[in-house]
């Protein structure tokens, strides 16, 4: 497969201003670990200079290896039980009024990490009342008890990613499956939860497969769908297949809203947590009057 060029719609202005800095600093004096940071992510110059940033826990090694992810894969330390109360307080530095956490997969445990994931969620309810929170979590290989400790602490938003379309997952996300994510966006939905879910493409699936996800997705109650461009992180991983031209991602999220997401980030550069924050207000999740970054009230 000849490598396609990388078109101007991709290319990113890299800006370095006083948010950005400072939410550097907030990282590291807190210890905290950003999946901006570890996934090489493309927009975080903008991001962090809107103060958004997307925070990952249970470490920085996953015990997972998909094709597309650039975070660490290997055999993790112990859990840091002080981890959730760091997080909280990078939160409340931060200045956010929505917060997105994120997380390595921890396979190791029994319950994949689901108790830190719960104490997170608690200690920035407590800590920084006002913050919404959106947890992208993963899987916990199907474990119903482990997803319902999460749901059960009451996140404002819950996502868990479908990542590319049925054909492509063992290859792409060898150690997850296809049913079993579409589960955990059921069980979600079922507990009452704001539900989302993302897909990534131009990683070797058809327009055709991208529309039969949307529909199998949107089946399980799921309300909100992002859909962005995946971008090769580094040398070993999987190639991009092709760049899709922004006219296909309008089409994606025209065809999103007909079909009943509330929501529909589609673009170029999106990923689960791009403009997060915008989302939450747009559904009305949290009042404009308790937004706590002008920048965003603007
Ligand atoms: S899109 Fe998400 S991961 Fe990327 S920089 Fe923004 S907040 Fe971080």
């Amino acid at each position: 497969m000849s490598k396609p060029t990388k078109p101007p719609w991709l290319k990113t202005k890299l800006r370095s201003g006083p948010n950005f800095q400072d939410l550097k600093k907030i990282v590291a004096e807190n210890q905290v670990h950003t999946v901006c940071q570890e996934a090489k992510c493309p927009n975080i110059s903008e991001c962090w200079e809107r103060r958004a940033a997307t925070i990952m826990i249970l470490g920085d090694v996953c015990t997972r290896a998909c094709a597309f992810c650039a975070v660490k894969t290997g055999r993790p330390s112990a859990v840091d039980q002080d981890e959730p109360r760091r997080t909280a307080e990078a939160v409340k530095n931060m200045g956010l009024h929505h917060c997105v956490i994120t997380s390595v997969d921890r396979d190791e445990l029994d319950d994949g990490g689901a108790f830190i994931w719960a104490e997170t969620i608690r200690e920035i309810h407590a800590k920084v009342p006002g913050c919404s929170i959106e947890v992208l979590t993963p899987d916990f290989q199907g474990k119903p008890e482990a997803i319902k400790t999460v749901l059960d602490a009451k996140p404002e938003i819950m996502s868990h990613n479908m990542e590319t379309v049925e054909r492509l997952h063992r290859h792409i996300r060898p150690q997850a499956q296809y049913q079993r994510s579409l589960d955990v966006l059921r069980q979600s939905v079922e507990a009452g939860l704001q539900t989302k879910t993302s897909i990534m493409v131009g990683i070797g699936e058809t327009k055709a497969e991208v529309l039969e996800l949307m529909d199998t997705i949107r089946e399980t109650g799921c309300q909100i769908f992002s859909v962005g461009q995946y971008l090769q992180p580094t040398q070993e991983h999987e190639p991009v297949h092709r760049f899709v031209h922004p006219d296909e991602f309008a089409e994606y999220k025209e065809y999103g809203l007909k079909i009943g997401f509330n929501h529909v980030e589609s673009g170029p550069l999106v990923r689960s947590s791009y403009h997060a924050d915008e989302q939450v207000l747009q559904n009305k999740i949290l009042h404009p009057s308790q937004l706590k970054n002008d920048v965003l009230a603007l």
